[in-house]
């Protein structure tokens, strides 16, 4: 029983369980124990539920004992970002202002891990309400790269990317609203994969912006992401931006794209994706995968979408215009902190707003709230608006002469921990090839694809068209077959 391990994988897992090799509780103590063994210096987790896992764990084990049902996830544990609201748990994004809050409900996606019998061990670190890519501005403190604890994890879900690599968990949920998913996966050696916009319910995730937001899971594999996706994933009454279209069967997706292999499919490699002076390690690694994915049958197909390349600057209005809104209701009234000793209600929202918010935050509403003033909507967010039309059009027409597009996931490798702290505009650079596929509301996933000549990973992006998650699957599974398989760190001993 001794040796199953959080990080071995679901399928590998949920085998050893009904064999009788593990349990849910041998799971949970292994995950806790790697916990306290190695996330003093991660920092991945900023809260571990231990008794609430420990819990759900004997109620998998007593299931399984009295020969009841268990769910697709039983007695997997799995880790949850800090942005996700699960019940009787502080969720604090990150910030400061949202000390004290604790969630009153599940969001929908923790409801539904719940009721697949997953074990959720805790609520892991992020850049502050999910805004950078280094996981560097959490209250909480910087999460370090498993990999190379000098180096960031990635962000904003750099704690979930960091306590899968580890193998303190199986897998854990992010939030992608311009890579945030993808990019930690791509630095952190994991498979991270956002849904199409609307396949999975944002009720419950605090809201960063709202027309980009989507949760998804990180994993060790593509199958890993399949399952979860199939849990969390499908309509939802408590979002309006969930859509009514049903989830297709993702791991029997994976399965066939592992048998069919890579013959046949069309990837389209857009020039924009290996722009001059990409960083030689990451356009190698990347250009290495694709000749391999080549040689295995994949036709390659080049792409030129000049629309792309103005991802970034369109994203960086219109992603802080939907923050200076959603958070506008942190005023110190109704959730977490509130300023003391003030004079009077204008005081209070000032100063609650001045203490909570650290100085990223801050620049993004200056900034948001600026695109959407009088005089200055139309020069700014409205371009951004039909920036984005172009962006989600070209893309669309690309998806008529390929099946998938592929390029490299960041431009490059784990930069060191306070590397790009003093430069906004270089780290708003990093998301230069994950925002086209989130303007454009697009599945995208990131696969590990190789590491540099100093051993960092390297990840593999591919978008598929909307609701095509199941061909996104498929042709990750394929590609994944083909590939170096990722060195997996020691995680729990
Ligand atoms: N790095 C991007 C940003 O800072 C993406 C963040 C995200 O996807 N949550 O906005």
């Amino acid at each position: 029983m001794a040796s199953a391990r959080p990080g071995d994988g679901i399928a590998t897992l949920l085998a050893a369980q009904e064999g009788g090799a593990t349990s849910a509780a041998h799971l949970v103590e292994a995950s806790l124990h790697a916990i306290a063994q190695h996330d003093g210096e991660l920092n991945s987790f900023v809260r571990v539920a231990a008794d609430a896992a420990r819990e759900q764990a004997a109620r998998v084990d007593r299931r399984r004992a009295q020969g009841e049902p268990v769910g697709p996830l039983a007695g997997i544990p799995l880790g949850i970002k800090d942005n996700l609201l699960q019940q009787g748990l502080p969720a604090q994004a990150g910030s400061r202002i949202l000390e004290g809050f604790v969630a009153p409900v599940d969001s929908t996606v923790v409801a539904r891990l719940r009721a697949a019998d997953a074990v959720l061990v805790g609520k892991t670190n992020l850049d502050e309400f999910a805004m950078g890519s280094g996981s560097e501005t959490s209250v909480h403190g910087p999460v370090r790269n498993p990999w190379d604890h000098r180096r960031v994890a990635g962000g904003s879900s750099g704690g979930s990317a960091a306590a899968v690599a580890a193998g303190l968990v199986t897998a854990a949920l992010g939030s992608d609203t311009g890579g945030s998913v993808r990019q930690p996966a791509a630095f952190c050696g994991l498979v991270g994969l956002k849904p199409t916009y609307g396949r999975v319910s944002r009720s419950g995730l605090i809201a960063f912006a709202s027309s980009l937001d989507q949760v998804g899971p990180l994993a060790s594999c593509v199958e890993d992401a399949a399952r979860i996706l199939q849990v969390i994933g499908g309509p939802d009454p408590a979002d309006a931006t969930a859509a009514p279209e049903p989830l297709p069967d993702l791991l029997a997706a994976c399965r066939q794209g592992r048998a069919a292999g890579l013959p046949g499919i069309r990837l389209g490699v857009p020039r924009q994706f290996f722009p001059p002076g990409l960083d030689p390690r990451i356009a190698d690694g990347v250009g290495q995968a694709l000749d391999a994915l080549g040689r295995a049958g994949a036709t390659l197909v080049e792409l030129d979408l000049p629309a792309t390349a103005h991802g970034v600057a369109a994203y960086y209005l219109i992603a802080p215009a939907e923050a200076a809104a959603n958070l506008a209701r942190f005023d110190g009234v109704r959730y977490g902190r509130r300023a003391a000793g003030v004079a009077d209600v204008a005081e209070l929202y000032g100063r609650s707003r001045a203490e909570g918010f650290g100085p990223e935050v801050i620049r993004r509403l200056l900034l948001g709230t600026f695109a959407l003033s009088a005089g200055y909507q139309e020069r700014y967010y409205l371009r951004a608006l039909q920036t984005r039309t172009l962006i989600r059009e070209e893309l669309q027409q690309a998806f008529r002469q390929v099946d998938l597009i592929a390029g490299p996931t960041t431009p490059g490798p784990p930069y060191l921990l306070g590397e790009l702290a003093a430069d906004p505009l270089a780290q708003y650079l990093q998301d230069c090839f994950t925002i086209p596929a989130s303007l454009a509301g697009l599945p995208a996933l990131s696969l590990p694809c190789g590491v540099t000549p100093e051993g960092l990973p390297v990840g593999l992006q591919l978008l598929a068209p909307a609701f095509q998650e199941q061909r996104l699957l498929a042709g990750a599974a394929a590609a994944e077959a083909c590939l170096p398989p990722p060195r997996r760190l020691g995680g729990p001993a």
